[in-house]
């Protein structure tokens, strides 16, 4: 694998130059990543912490660490101290413990809410009923050292284009309205994290600003 080579032509390939590109490189050993960094790239994307713990310590110290996957909650101290931003937070009972493990070492962690928008079952992600109900309750205005900063999600597997395209479509159209709304100061909604190597220009058209691309960097997973 190429990496730098595959880096390069991904980027060009962007419908959108400004989306910013996170490398997911789960899976992949270090000389994988010290690739992708020697090649500019700065933010890496994990979705196991133990991993994560394993690679941070042997990387550039501006390396910045995105949890992209389903994190437990017994599991959020250790990366609260430096974890750039959780991408898939996926429950209320996620979110307040981020927000008490941010509050013991006294840092405000950046996160995404995560949104179901795909047909299958097993992806993770609030739906609108889990959300409202999060948003509208006591406890969620009282959060003090979360900052919420946009949503994600993941579409379904296929491929059906236009149904990915509709998926995303409606999570960007959640991203409006919510920004249209007054929530508290916390929510500061800036970010969609929505795109991976098999529809990231999909996502892009329909206002990606961060994609999570693996496989067409680093090569198919094992
Ligand atoms: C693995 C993973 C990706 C990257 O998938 P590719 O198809 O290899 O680009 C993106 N997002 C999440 C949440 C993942 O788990």
């Amino acid at each position: 694998m190429d990496i730098k080579a595959n880096l390069e032509v991904i980027k060009k390939s962007f419908p959108n130059q400004d989306c910013k590109l996170i490398a997911v490189s789960k899976t992949k050993p270090l000389s994988d990543l010290k690739a992708a960094y020697e090649a500019g790239i700065r933010d890496f994307g994990e979705n196991k912490v133990q991993e994560i713990l394993a690679k941070q310590p042997e990387m550039p110290a501006d390396t910045r660490w995105h949890m992209i996957g389903h994190l437990q909650s017994n599991k959020v101290k250790h990366i609260a101290p430096f974890v750039q931003l959780i991408h898939g937070v996926d429950s209320f009972k996620l979110l307040q413990e981020i927000n008490k493990q941010g509050k013991k070492i006294d840092r405000i962690i950046p996160v995404l809410i995560q949104m179901h928008i795909a047909e299958e079952e097993s992806k993770f992600g609030f739906d609108r009923a889990e959300l409202e109900e999060m948003l509208s309750s006591k406890e969620f205005a009282e959060l003090t050292h979360v900052k919420v900063i946009g949503l994600m999600g993941m579409a379904t597997f296929t491929e059906n284009a236009d149904q990915i395209r509709k998926e995303f479509r409606g999570l960007k159209q959640l991203f409006e309205e919510l920004k249209g709304r007054k929530l508290p100061d916390f929510v500061d909604l800036k970010e969609i994290s929505m795109g991976m190597s098999g529809d990231y220009k999909i996502a892009q058209e329909e206002g990606s600003t961060m994609v999570r691309i693996g496989s067409a960097i680093f090569g198919s997973r094992s």
